[in-house]
């Protein structure tokens, strides 16, 4: 028997078994990736309760690593050596499409597991597709000649690097889709890795006001929401947000509002719309809600607000994040709170659902450690 890969693959509703795969043979366009570091965040934690389908399943889409094996071609098309430490995108796109082309990988059709049952994409494609390993929950990840990477620059850890996507994330919602910038005031709602970094970003582009909103037992989150440049926290459970919003902003109301809750319901949408500007604020939504009975189309319209949808993150926004995580201008270690070992999967996903453990932001998954 030659060289085994062990994983953790989801078997069905909030259940893993550790398994082994056949190490890949690399062809001379792919690549091998030992995984350092994958990061778990909230959808996780959805995919991971219901699976939107039952095959087999490596998760982890937040995947840090160094090159291990790399095929000639892969080496010189992708410019990276072995030893390398990257930063691997979990959407594998087709690279010729508009999408493709423009360094939007995460609207390709051939990475959406929800449009295309071939669909390649780190922690969401079945393992039993050729070469197993397609998600970080794993000693090794695949990478074929389209996967997308980012080098991480020498003096960052790997599970400094394993932020990079709800750092991406932050710019991509935050700067790129809600347009944040100088002078902005922005309302962000859930004090999560996510709210977090979405604090970061608007700092860092000049936003003027930034209030984070969370609940009382998320008080340790607000504190280090504080420490990375929020100018206001409130807790919704012991104020009332619309009075205080309105207080801060002398009356006017925010600019923009970023929804990073999670299993919130309706609320923050409705106080988004409410804590908005008299006329053409934009309010960032995610999509969690199927539908929104009584939702305020009135209001919205008559105050004139855009609506934008939190998507993933592209090529640039990532390119940002690591080149952020570098800087060392925010204390972005502070968001890595817990790490578990490969055996411990169930605990860690749980973790990040608030069932396990006590102020947890960021978990980091690594898969060489029980
Ligand atoms: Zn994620
Ligand atoms: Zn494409």
């Amino acid at each position: 028997m030659g060289e085994q890969v062990l994983a953790a693959v989801r078997t069905g509703p909030g259940r893993t078994e550790l398994r082994e795969f056949p190490m890949p043979e690399v062809p001379d366009d792919g690549a091998l990736l030992k995984v350092e570091v994958a990061g778990i965040c909230g959808t996780d934690v959805k995919m991971y309760a219901k699976p939107p389908f039952a095959d087999p399943v490596i998760m982890g889409h937040e995947n840090v690593g160094v090159i291990a094996r790399a095929g000639r071609t892969f080496a010189e098309r992708q410019d990276v050596r072995e030893g390398d430490r990257v930063f691997v995108e979990h959407y594998v796109g087709c690279m010729r499409c508009e999408w493709c082309r423009i360094g939007e990988y995460r609207h390709c059709e051939l990475t959406d597991w929800r449009t295309n049952p071939d669909a390649r994409r780190y922690g969401y494609t079945t393992s039993d597709n050729p070469y197993h390993l397609w998600g970080g929950f794993a000693q090794y990840l695949y990478l074929p000649w389209n996967a997308v990477l980012h080098k991480v620059p020498a003096g960052v850890s790997a599970e400094l690097a394993g932020i990079a996507t709800p750092q991406s994330n932050g710019i991509e919602w935050a700067l790129f889709s809600a347009g944040v910038g100088y002078d902005s005031a922005v309302l962000i709602q859930g004090p999560g890795q996510q709210g977090l970094s979405q604090t970061v970003a608007c700092k860092q582009a000049g936003a003027s006001l930034i209030i984070v909103t969370g609940t009382s037992r998320d008080a340790a989150r607000l504190e280090l929401a504080k420490r990375l440049g929020a100018d206001a926290v409130i807790d919704v459970q012991t104020e009332d947000p619309r009075d205080r919003v309105r207080e801060l902003t002398g009356g006017k109301g925010v600019d923009i509002v970023l929804d990073c809750t999670s299993g919130a319901g309706t609320a923050p949408v409705l106080l988004g719309i409410d804590a908005l500007k008299r006329r053409e604020g934009t309010l960032l939504i995610q999509g969690e809600l199927a539908a929104f009975p009584d939702f305020p189309v009135k209001q919205v319209t008559e105050k004139s607000i855009t609506i934008k949808s939190a998507r993933g993150h592209s090529f640039r926004a990532c390119e940002l994040a690591v080149k952020q995580l570098a800087s060392g201008r925010f204390p972005l270690q502070e968001l890595a709170t817990h790490r578990f070992g490969l055996s411990d999967v169930d605990r860690a996903i749980r973790a990040v659902g608030g069932e396990v453990g006590e102020d947890v932001v960021h978990v980091s998954l690594l898969p060489w450690e029980d």
